[in-house]
């Protein structure tokens, strides 16, 4: 696998590849790579000649300054794991190849409710610092296909708001989520979790799997209200637990409001803060 710093670099490589028609898979990623993130890796390799990962710890979308000095950094680890999964480039820049000073790079875009619900109302900021970096890399990767995790489906319901304002050509692939054995959504953050929290986090995923069978008699709001009260008991502090339009992610109120729901959760383990969501209506 091949080591790219430099945007000029990991051009010159692509340009080459684009020049003898091979067709590119792109995956975004913050590093403390696991197996949710290498199964975009794979998706990439599958369905595109070359599948190229980047790993770049976005300041601009950590509202917490706490939050981005504590989060996982293992470049070594990552680079093995990569390597591992047959990725042929990995794009690690310094901030001021992705920001370079007296650039203003940023997004814009009116994105409406979508990244002002849920994650938009704890985390100030994140979606916009979120869609200028996906952006920037698109334009320096510009890959054919973008490869994104379910496990953050709000963000990728803005990105793909975002390419369709941008008109942009870049097919998105959603790549379902990737659990451990007992249900926990495999994340970066884990690895922060304490032994107790650890033991407590799979009740999200079990939560999320008894609130898909309530609501198939129950409204949203009952649906809603008695998951929260588990997520309590299960020693969890819970922040929103949203029945939502898939597409609008607008509340919904009852089974026949949409076709497409998803319930999308967050809660408080301890220190860590942890996401995670459930197609009940596909
Ligand atoms: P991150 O490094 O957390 O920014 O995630 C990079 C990409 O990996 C995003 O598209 C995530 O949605 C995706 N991802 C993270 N965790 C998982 C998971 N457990 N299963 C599938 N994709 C994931």
């Amino acid at each position: 696998m091949l080591v790219f710093t430099k945007v000029s670099d990991l051009q010159q490589w692509l340009a080459a590849q684009r020049q003898s028609g091979k067709t590119v898979g792109f995956a975004p990623t913050m590093g403390a790579l696991h197996t949710g993130h290498l199964s975009l890796v794979y998706a990439a390799k599958s369905e595109c000649d070359m599948a190229v990962a980047s790993i770049f710890v976005n300041p601009s979308q950590f509202n917490d300054p706490k939050d981005l000095e504590k989060y996982p950094r293992m470049p070594e680890q990552d680079i093995a794991l990569l390597t591992g999964a047959g990725c042929d480039a990995l794009f690690m820049p310094p901030v001021a190849e992705v920001y370079p000073p007296g650039r203003d790079l940023s997004v814009t875009l009116d994105f409406r409710q979508l990244d002002q619900v849920m994650e938009g109302k704890f985390r100030p900021g994140h979606f916009a610092g979120m869609a200028t970096v996906v952006k920037r890399l698109l334009d320096i990767v510009q890959p054919d296909r973008l490869y994104m995790g379910q496990k953050d489906f709000q963000q990728l319901t803005i990105v793909r708001d975002m390419l369709r304002q941008l008109k942009s050509p870049v097919e998105l692939v959603m790549c379902p989520t990737a659990r451990e054995p007992d249900g926990l959504a495999m994340s970066s953050r884990n690895l922060r979790l304490s032994s107790q929290m650890r033991a407590a986090a799979p009740a999200i995923y079990q939560i999320l799997m008894a609130a898909k069978t309530v609501f198939e008699h129950e409204t949203a709001d009952t649906v809603q209200k008695l998951a929260m009260e588990q997520l309590l008991v299960a020693g969890l502090r819970p922040e929103y637990f949203d029945l939502v339009d898939g597409y609008s992610l607008l509340p919904v109120t009852h089974r026949s409001s949409s076709d497409f729901i998803v319930a999308c959760v967050a809660v408080w383990a301890g220190d860590v803060r942890l996401i995670d969501n459930l197609v009940l209506k596909p």
